[in-house]
């Protein structure tokens, strides 16, 4: 099996004038004026409940992009059975069938599907053009590559020492059952590698996504198909979580789950999975990236505009809705003036409104719930003493669910926007005594729970070092003068400890390794 050594996908730019830029226009176009219809996919059939859910733009709420079938639970039962029944035949097949069958998905999102992947997931989960680019055609393109050659590694993998009569050997047997895929809104790349992960290694998947991913989810399944991914193998259902998970983990079948999203339900679904332990043939394999509550520190020695540049592009991008976006800074009092003048100066060049504008930068949360929730941050910050808001501050939800890209300063380095995770466009500073580093990196490690990802800024590699080591469980990953967020797949493996998840590094082998249950083998002759 002759794979050449996968790449990085070249982001696209979408200049203007741009043969991309026309295509992604056009398919947007068609996408804003049709309504589609969108099935549950279980086994080979396309389920349609007639119970019909509206699906519409973040940032413009009232248009209808097209309606879901939303299932109950008999449809959980049903995606059960088919994964159980497309079992055999999937997890005989080889191994290097089942890599060209996702190396051929990788290529259909590269071409003819990749504008319609970004188109869905701009217009369903309101990114701007370059920020779908990177997320549902460079990164999962990225994923199913790079998991191939990881599959690859795995499976070449034997014991080192035979001979004598004796033929040692490992078999990489997919798990005893069916894989639960949980996957949150705020990646289509995500939602796409959670399901096909464990399934290129033989697993057979219930896939639930996010009811506001469900656009994005529903072309993914057209590449999967057309890319080969026999029926059954990944089973697509809409079907609200508690409902699902009611089914699922009181299941004799179910094996494991690949969970992205909050703490909260992750740490309820490990408690349910505990409270079942009796009932499963096997112990669960429990894979979770959870929530983050990411932190910037700058020494007295940082270049003030590299901070503010990690700042704004580490905090507002995807209007702060990435579990690694920047949410709390410590900036030493030497170099706050010029950090502020820079992060305020690149601030008001960021453009907000609808993700069709290829010029907003900013564009809509996801749903009303996440507006409220961030908005009510806001407005207590605005009412807080000690508390000010040096820049934005305003939302609105009458078209789309805007909030603008907000900095809060405090005098508290406790306050609850420097612990709490907020998910959206909002940035809490703390200003220290730039003579007062180690305890400013006590405050890092100790204010949250969360230790996803965070980043130093400093010129002086003695404080780099120290603040390295001080910090060494506060991250998954950590950045050196780089903002915190952006990790590549094939580049900078991906995830946080504590209650940030399970940390089994998306897109690596570690994380291909858990979807499996491997069998020695001794042979004597
Ligand atoms: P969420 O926890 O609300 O939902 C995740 C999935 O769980 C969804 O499909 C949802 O429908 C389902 N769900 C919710 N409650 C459930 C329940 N009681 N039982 C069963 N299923 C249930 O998360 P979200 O809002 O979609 O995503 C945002 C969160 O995801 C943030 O906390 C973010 O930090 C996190 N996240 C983490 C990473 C990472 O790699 N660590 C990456 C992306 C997002």
């Amino acid at each position: 099996f002759n794979v050449p050594a996968p790449k990085n996908e070249p982001v696209k730019a979408y200049a203007p004038g741009s043969p991309e830029r026309a295509e992604l226009q056009k398919t947007l176009k068609e996408l804003r004026s049709q309504e589609i219809d969108v099935p549950m996919y279980i086994g080979s059939e396309e389920v349609r409940t007639g119970n019909k859910k509206p699906m519409s733009p973040p940032h413009d709420h009232q248009h209808i992009l097209g309606y879901f079938h939303e299932g109950d639970a008999s449809h959980v039962e049903q995606a059960i059975n088919a994964a159980l029944g497309a079992k055999a035949a999937w997890e005989t097949m080889e191994w290097e069938q089942r890599a060209a069958i996702f190396l051929k998905a990788a290529d259909l999102l590269a071409g003819p599907y990749r504008a319609k992947i970004n188109a869905a997931t701009m217009l369903g989960q309101s990114k701007n053009a370059f920020q779908a680019e990177i997320d549902a055609a460079c990164e999962f393109i990225d994923f199913l590559k790079f998991n191939v050659q990881y599959m690859t590694e795995i499976y070449a993998q034997q014991p080192p020492v035979s001979g004598d009569g004796v033929w040692n050997r490992v078999e990489q047997r997919p798990l005893e059952g069916f894989v639960f895929a949980l996957t949150p809104f705020n990646f289509t790349a995500i939602a796409g590698n959670l399901p096909t992960s464990a399934a290129m290694m033989g697993n057979t998947i219930v896939w639930k996504p996010a009811y506001t991913q469900i656009y994005s989810a529903k072309v993914l399944m057209d590449v999967f198909k057309e890319a080969g991914v026999p029926d059954g193998v990944i089973n697509l259902i809409y079907v609200d979580g508690p409902t699902a998970g009611d089914i699922i983990f009181n299941h004799p079948d179910f094996a494991g789950i690949h969970f992205t999203g909050s703490t909260g339900v992750f740490q309820h679904i490990w408690k349910t999975i505990g409270e079942n332990i009796f009932k499963y043939k096997s112990y669960p394999r429990i894979v979770g990236e959870t929530g983050g509550k990411d932190f910037v520190i700058a020494h007295k020695s940082a270049n003030p505009k590299a901070v503010a540049v990690g700042l704004s592009r580490g905090a507002f991008e995807f209007q702060g809705q990435k579990c690694s976006a920047a949410s709390r800074a410590y900036i030493p009092n030497n170099i706050w003036a010029d950090v502020k003048k820079y992060l305020l100066e690149d601030l008001s060049s960021m453009k907000m409104g609808p993700t069709e504008d290829f010029s907003n930068f900013i564009n809509a949360v996801i749903d009303e719930k996440s507006f409220d929730k961030i908005s009510k941050y806001i407005t207590e910050a605005k009412g807080a003493e000690g508390v000010e808001i040096i820049s934005g501050g305003n939302f609105d939800k009458s078209k789309g669910y805007f909030i603008e890209p907000t900095v809060i300063v405090t005098q508290d380095p406790m306050y609850k926007t420097m612990q709490e995770e907020i998910f959206g466009p909002v940035l809490t500073i703390y200003v220290y005594n730039a003579e007062h580093f180690e305890e400013a990196l006590e405050l890092v490690d100790q204010t949250s729970p969360y230790a996803l990802t965070g980043a130093i800024f400093s010129t002086d590699r003695y404080a780099i070092e120290f603040a390295t080591k001080k910090l060494r469980n506060a991250a998954g990953n950590f950045y050196i003068n780089d903002k915190p967020t952006g990790a590549v797949v094939g580049q900078q493996p991906f995830g946080g400890a504590r209650a940030s998840g399970t940390n089994d590094k998306a897109g690596s082998m570690i994380n291909l390794l858990r979807w499996v249950s491997p069998r020695t083998i001794k042979e004597t002759f």
